[in-house]
């Protein structure tokens, strides 16, 4: 007999910054009884090099089986389609389950796919919307939707106000989709995230109280908002999933021996990792100045190239690395454990483009960061490691959009060596300590999860 209490379909957007929370969020729902299905794409499928075994997985159609988005032409195409054909394929696979007696109660959907609330609508099931970026971010996106700011700000808006947040935002720190040829669609498809949110049951954060305690209480005025993150593997945090040490789910092969052996190799908080995680694409110009500043800055480096990157390197630049005279003093990688490397006690420091997962790991392994922002949320988030949590710094652009090797190394050395890099250091291990606690029992994460679990019980018994 099922021991399961209620079952929860997962409907993820199809790239992996967004499925890994909402898995690591259905494995802490597993482990308090609830039955979890989880249905990506079945191109999304297809490409995964690695799939997780601890939940059940059902795939559904974006209309585009063969290569998902990269199929499509445009996100306009691929998101029209996506929303037709994934409304029948989600909509028959609900009614594929309630046959073979696994009833679904409630879908969490990614409100990029805000069309799910209709098909749960249709069935009778509750839904609660499940935001992958933090709530500073998806306040900016919701004035944008009620018409109150704009994306991208009007040139003059040096300094813009935004309800609810007590920080200075300056045009330069808010979501930026300018390096993108369909940046209004991708504006409108950030904003239409709202678009059937008076709607849903639940609106789900992946962030956590403690770090954006204003807002947060700010927009619960408007949405029933519940943070139930930091969504990384229990065993980097609480410790209470014993079999949750990794996502589980990945589109690229991690070089983990070769990074793991050289790091042993190093002494403590000694390595800067760089990494720009899975789909930021730096020009030439931008990826030689980097290379040379973290030559310059004569720290020893563990950096992801992902493969497709790898021709942007400077010509010389992994012989010149072999040839020095400590030919220790860089790792250049294909792809790594990201956890695990961000974990290991030689690592003093973390170059990120502040993608929101990175963003959160770092915070939750206690590893302060120089950032350097390319697009989407990454500004925002860049602000908020600099000026809220003081746990980074922020390496500026210059006018022609590019940060110099002189910037990169001078950031670098700020926070591994320098005195205001001690406390930025210290804060760093601080909100470590908090972002552990949050999820602990009877933490802030904790407690909306158990209640978000205790309400699932009650309306699927009735
Ligand atoms: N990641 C990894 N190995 C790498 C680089 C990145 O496992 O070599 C993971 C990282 O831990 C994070 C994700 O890829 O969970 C990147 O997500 P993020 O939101 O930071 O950036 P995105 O890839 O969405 O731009």
């Amino acid at each position: 007999m099922s021991t399961h209490k209620a079952h929860c379909l997962i409907l993820p957007y199809p790239v992996q910054g967004h499925i890994n929370p909402m898995l690591q969020f259905s494995k802490r729902l597993q482990s308090k009884c609830v039955k979890i299905t989880i249905a990506p794409t079945k191109s999304f499928l297809k490409n995964m090099k690695e799939l997780p075994t601890s939940v059940s997985i059902e795939a559904i159609s974006d209309g585009y089986d063969d290569d998902g988005i990269n199929q499509a032409k445009t996100y306009e195409s691929y998101l029209a389609r996506f929303k037709e054909v994934g409304s029948d394929t989600l909509a028959q696979l609900i009614q594929k389950l309630a046959k073979s007696g696994c009833h679904v109660n409630c879908i969490v959907y990614d409100p990029f796919l805000p069309w799910a609330v209709e098909v749960a609508k249709q069935f009778g099931l509750i839904s609660a919307a499940f935001f992958t970026q933090n709530c500073v971010v998806d306040n900016i996106y919701y004035h944008v939707h009620k018409g109150v700011i704009k994306l991208p700000p009007t040139k003059n808006d040096e300094k813009i106000l935004i309800p609810g947040l007590s920080c200075t935002i300056e045009s330069s720190d808010v979501p930026s989709f300018e390096s993108s040829p369909e940046s209004d669609k991708l504006v409108e498809l950030l904003v239409n995230q709202f678009s059937n949110l008076d709607k849903v049951d639940w609106v789900l954060i992946n962030s956590f109280y403690e770090l954006e305690k204003e807002v947060i209480d700010w927009m619960s005025k408007i949405y029933p908002i519940k943070t139930i993150g930091p969504t990384i593997p229990s065993m980097y945090l609480d410790k209470r999933l014993h079999d949750d040490k990794e996502y589980g789910l990945s589109m690229f092969k991690p070089m983990t021996n070769e990074c793991l052996n050289w790091l042993n190799h190093q002494p403590i908080s000694s390595v800067l990792y760089v990494s720009f995680g899975s789909l930021a694409k730096l020009g030439s110009e931008q990826m030689e100045e980097l290379a040379w500043g973290l030559k310059n800055s004569n720290k020893s480096f563990l950096w992801v190239v992902r493969s497709t990157e790898e021709s942007k390197l400077p010509k010389n630049f992994l012989e010149e690395l072999k040839l020095t005279s400590d030919n220790n003093k860089g790792l250049v990688v294909s792809w790594c454990p990201q956890l695990q490397v961000l974990e290991h006690e030689s690592i003093g420091c973390f170059l990120t483009h502040c993608g929101w997962n990175s963003t959160l790991e770092a915070i939750s392994l206690g590893v302060p960061m120089v950032t350097m922002p390319q697009w989407s949320d990454q500004p925002t988030n860049a602000k908020l490691v600099k000026d809220v949590w003081e746990i980074g710094v922020r390496a500026k652009q210059d006018e022609k959009g590019i940060v110099r090797r002189e910037v990169i190394e001078e950031c670098i050395k700020l926070v591994m060596e320098e005195d205001k890099g001690k406390l930025i250091r210290e804060n760093a291990k601080k909100w470590k300590e908090i972002a552990r606690n949050v999820v602990d029992e009877g933490g802030s994460s904790d407690k909306n999860i158990e209640e978000f679990v205790s309400k699932l019980m009650t309306i699927s018994s009735k």
